[in-house]
């Protein structure tokens, strides 16, 4: 069984600078993710927004931020896992951690960072009546590909901007596009919001009551106004329930970290409670420090961790590597 130095839970910017950092610190390391793309909430919920508050970048795209993330990331070429979720971690009688994971897989390892955000990130479900039986019939939460959705009717619920956006990369493709809204009010961008009344029917003040189908697939999904309660049936291929995402730690908080709310605890180094065991950015809540969920941030509390945890694996490593600028594997 391959041992790691570090396993580092989290693929979103704090968890790829980590990894990049452990690299660095020539660091045996593996990145798990949930997500099937690596770059955490900047490529799943905001990938066409600008970032302006990254060091070095007075703009940049959220995709492109995380794609460069990612070649950073790999630039040590450490193990990669994605779509694999970190369930149960376990200390073992040579005081090693074994990090288990929902595919059954095992990985053995001295150290631990945590970057998982807000947890894995799953879409919100309505709970209309048909929304399950249909779901991946006909009933999608985000699309994959557009091409899945040429010639065909397609109703959106939501007003955000995953919702809004969803409408103007569908609109070209499919047959027709109608987006249902709870209130007139959009929380999406106010310039996608008005392309939006260009190439779809909007009904604002609109609920989605019950999806509709010949048992294989959506058919018909049945809207209603919520000021009246007045039903529209509506004649449809897909619904897409565009709600927002909701982050899910699973088995986390059973891990034996000291945590306040959904926050692990941790010290100035970015130490938990458990040896060997650190976390950093949105997930971490530093005692004594303001909590700041910036990205700049994130970095910082990672380079920390890892600067700890490579003295923790080698205790005769300094704790301070020097720069980057002055390393001789940086020098071309
Ligand atoms: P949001 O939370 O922004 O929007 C969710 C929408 O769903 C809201 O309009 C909300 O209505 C509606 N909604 C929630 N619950 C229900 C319900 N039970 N019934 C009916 N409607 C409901 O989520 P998004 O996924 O759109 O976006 C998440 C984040 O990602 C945001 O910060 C967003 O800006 C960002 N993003 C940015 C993109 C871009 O820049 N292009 C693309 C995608 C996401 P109400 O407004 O009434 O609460």
């Amino acid at each position: 069984m391959t041992e790691y130095d570090i396993v580092i839970i989290g693929g979103g910017p704090v968890g790829l600078y980590a990894t990049f950092y452990a690299g660095l610190r020539d660091m045996k390391a593996l990145l798990i993710d949930a997500q099937d793309e690596l770059g955490g909430q900047l490529v799943t919920l905001y990938p066409e927004k600008m970032v302006y508050d990254v060091g070095g970048f007075p703009g940049i795209l959220a995709y492109e931020l995380a794609q460069q993330l990612v070649e950073q990331a790999k630039m040590f070429s450490p193990d990669i896992r994605i779509k694999e979720w970190a369930d149960m971690i376990e200390r073992t009688s040579d005081n090693m951690w074994m990090v288990k994971t929902d595919k059954g897989n095992t990985f053995k390892t001295k150290t631990i960072l945590i970057a998982a955000g807000i947890g894995r990130m799953t879409p919100s479900r309505l709970g209309a009546k048909g929304e399950i039986e249909y779901e991946n019939k006909g009933v999608y939460y985000t699309v994959r590909r557009k091409k899945d959705f040429e010639g065909k009717r397609v109703l959106i619920v939501g007003g955000g901007d995953a919702a809004v956006d969803w409408a103007l990369t569908l609109a070209p493709v499919a047959k027709s596009v109608t987006l249902i809204h709870r209130r007139d009010q959009f929380r999406a961008h106010e310039r996608s919001v008005k392309q939006l009344f260009q190439v779809a029917t909007v009904y604002t003040w609109h609920e989605l009551k019950e999806v509709k189908g010949d048992g294989n697939r959506v058919t018909q999904a049945v809207i209603f106004d919520n000021r009246t309660k007045d039903e529209k049936v509506l004649d449809v291929d897909a619904v897409i329930i565009s709600i927002g995402f909701k982050g899910d730690l699973g088995n986390m908080p059973k891990w034996g970290m000291n945590m306040k709310g959904r926050d692990i605890i941790v010290n100035a180094r970015m130490e938990t409670n458990l040896p060997g065991v650190y976390a950093a950015g949105d997930i971490a809540s530093q005692e004594g420090a303001p909590k700041l969920a910036l990205i700049a941030v994130g970095f910082g509390q990672a380079a920390i961790a890892i600067s700890v945890a490579k003295k923790y694996v080698d205790p005769n490593a300094s704790l301070f590597a020097g720069h980057s600028s002055e390393m001789d594997k940086f020098k071309k």
